[in-house]
């Protein structure tokens, strides 16, 4: 990254440079300074959940001199104290609250789909970062499936640009979608990685090296990446870009209030004006209720669709915003299969970060094909007990698992995300269960279509045909799914989603949505960088400013 870019980053953004530089990864004197809002001060606007979505929100806002609090379930992290190099002492840093799952092909939650806490799902992704093509924005009206956008990719063109420097994304030079290059240069891969551009050489396949939200040298106070491997375990370095490094810090500095460990039960609603008045919430074992002149929901595609159907009213008897039946429609996930392949020579995969390298070489509509739209490729190496979870998902047991284990370090391991399309089945409603708070819990049923599972059987086709390309002698594949979003999608009117182009609500005009349920399609790209992108938007949206 240029000096001059990384002034321009700074003066938009200055979280990396708000981090401290003693070698601990926690600001604590930000923290506590922070700004704190009474529950009776109307605050322009509080934010529910602190992930991608909703801390972009906080910070592009707080920095426009808004009166902003945002409000998560979960705890503010600590990347010291809070996270161990370690896969079996991570468990808490998931959303593990009851939920039910139904439909012909019920999708598991908890680890592999959604986060809790400040910073949200991102505090243990994975780092890949990739934009959406811009024909994931008409697939209606080009391939006669899914949904078109009520905006279009030039609508977040710069703001992909602005949230890539930001974290920033390194990788080689794009040549998908909308061509376009990184602010830094790619990372050396290791042994994982190596494998999937030498199969992938070998089939004639384009692969490419990133994108990554992981810092290749050091950015403001952030160290450079040490490639210990432990990306989905919270990056104890701070190496990997969440919001929780890279966009509370600026938030907090400009005013903004994060108060965690605060559960939000309900979006209070004025029937005489129609307005949204702020929201319920649960700290301590205590229900309080915050003001606001305008509330954003921001809780990840299961629990926003779950807040508002909860958030009935007289006026909105099926849950706020759900005149049309739409709130809680049209979830998403993505297919992931993942493929496995054994070599004789050491591998270990497990040396570097899980993402390393990916394709994009299948991501568009073949019409030679039988299915519509497409998939991705990309490295996943999972540690030890994921890779456990992964032979056994094939069957073996006992002896055959545990020779599977004891030759880990041979294993090679590919994941695909397809493009499984917008349906109106796949939905969140209310189960007759209640949670800790007396809640009713989410139902997220789902169901695969026929052009969902081609598209499954063709990945795996092609991400076996890699490893046998760079000489695997045995080749295992799992299925799985990955990222959910849509839930709340918007569209152009109220009776096709939730939200309209600014993701604000057709029902209540000062609510909006700003998180991964807004999203009306999902490509095969992992979506937490359109998140951000889209937020960062409908900030500048509601500011009015300029880009
Ligand atoms: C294991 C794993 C790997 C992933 N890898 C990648 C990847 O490589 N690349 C990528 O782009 N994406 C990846 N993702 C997905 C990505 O992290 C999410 O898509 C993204 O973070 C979603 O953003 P969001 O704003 O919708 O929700 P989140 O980031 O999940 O934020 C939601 C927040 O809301 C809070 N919350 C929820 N309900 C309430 C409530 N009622 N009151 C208060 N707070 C609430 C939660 O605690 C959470 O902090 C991965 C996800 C997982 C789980
Ligand atoms: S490999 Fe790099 S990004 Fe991943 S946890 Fe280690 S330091 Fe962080």
């Amino acid at each position: 990254m240029t000096p001059a870019l990384v002034t321009t980053v700074r003066e938009r953004n200055e979280s990396a440079w708000l981090l401290p530089n003693d070698g601990s990864r926690t600001n604590h004197r930000l923290r506590a300074d922070m700004r704190r809002f009474a529950d009776s001060d109307m605050v322009d606007l509080v934010v529910v959940g602190c992930g991608a979505g909703g801390s972009t929100m906080l910070q592009r806002l707080a920095r426009r001199g808004w009166r902003v609090a945002g409000l998560d379930a979960g705890p503010f992290w600590d990347p010291d104290t809070d996270w161990v190099s370690d896969e079996a002492g991570s468990h808490h840093l998931y959303w593990t609250e009851p939920r039910v799952i139904s439909g012909s092909d019920p999708v598991p939650l908890g680890s592999n789909n959604s986060g809790r806490g400040v910073g949200g799902s991102m505090v243990h992704y994975a780092g890949y970062t990739p934009r959406f093509h811009p024909s994931d924005f008409a697939t209606w009206t080009n391939d006669g499936v899914g949904a078109d956008w009520p905006l279009r990719y030039a609508d977040l063109r710069p703001y992909y640009e602005q949230i890539e420097q930001e974290l920033p994304v390194a990788g080689d030079d794009w040549p998908w979608g909308d061509p376009h290059s990184y602010p830094q240069r790619p990372h050396p891969v290791g042994g994982n990685g190596e494998i999937f551009l030498r199969g992938a050489y070998a089939s004639g396949i384009t692969a490419k090296v990133g994108p990554v939200a992981i810092a290749n040298g050091r950015f403001g106070n952030r160290p450079h990446c040490i490639y210990r491997g432990f990306c989905l375990q919270g990056c104890k370095v701070n190496a990997k870009a969440s919001p929780l490094i890279t966009h509370i810090p600026d938030a907090l500095a400009h005013g903004a209030e994060v108060r965690a460990n605060a559960m939000v039960t309900g979006i209070g609603f004025d029937e005489r004006t129609g307005r949204a008045t702020g929201v319920h919430y649960i700290m301590h074992g205590t229900p309080r209720f915050q003001r606001a002149a305008a509330v954003a929901v921001a809780g990840y595609s299961i629990e926003t669709p779950r807040l508002l159907l909860n958030s009935a009213s007289r006026r909105f008897p099926d849950g706020m915003c759900n005149d049309f039946d739409q709130v809680g429609r049209y979830l998403m996930v993505q297919g992931a299969p993942q493929t496995a392949g054994r070599f004789d020579a050491e591998v270990r995969m497990y040396k570097s970060p899980p993402p390393e390298v990916s394709s994009e070489q299948f991501y568009e509509t073949d019409p030679a094909k039988p299915y519509k739209r497409g998939f991705s490729i990309q490295t996943v190496s999972p540690l030890p007990i994921t890779w456990a979870e992964h032979v056994a998902a094939q069957g073996h047991w006992g002896t055959g698992l545990r020779q599977y284990m004891s030759d880990y370090v041979h294993w090679s391991c590919l994941g695909a995300l397809c493009e499984f399309l917008a349906q109106p089945d796949n939905r969140v409603t209310l189960a007759g269960e209640k949670d800790r708070y007396g809640l009713p819990v989410a139902n997220f049923a789902y169901s695969q279509c026929d052009n969902d599972k081609r598209l499954i059987r063709a990945a795996q086709g092609v991400m076996e045909q890699i490893l046998h390309a760079a000489g695997a002698d045995e080749v295992i594949t799992i299925d799985r799914y990955a990222h959910l979003v849509g839930g709340a999608r918007m569209a152009a009117d109220e009776r096709h989603g939730v939200v309209d182009r600014n993701c604000r609500s057709f029902a209540v005009p000062n609510l909006y949505i700003t998180d991964g349920s807004v999203l009306p399609t999902q490509g095969s790209a992992n979506p937490a960088l359109t998140i951000m992108a889209n937020a960062a938007r409908v900030a500048d949206q509601l500011t009015g400013s300029s880009r």
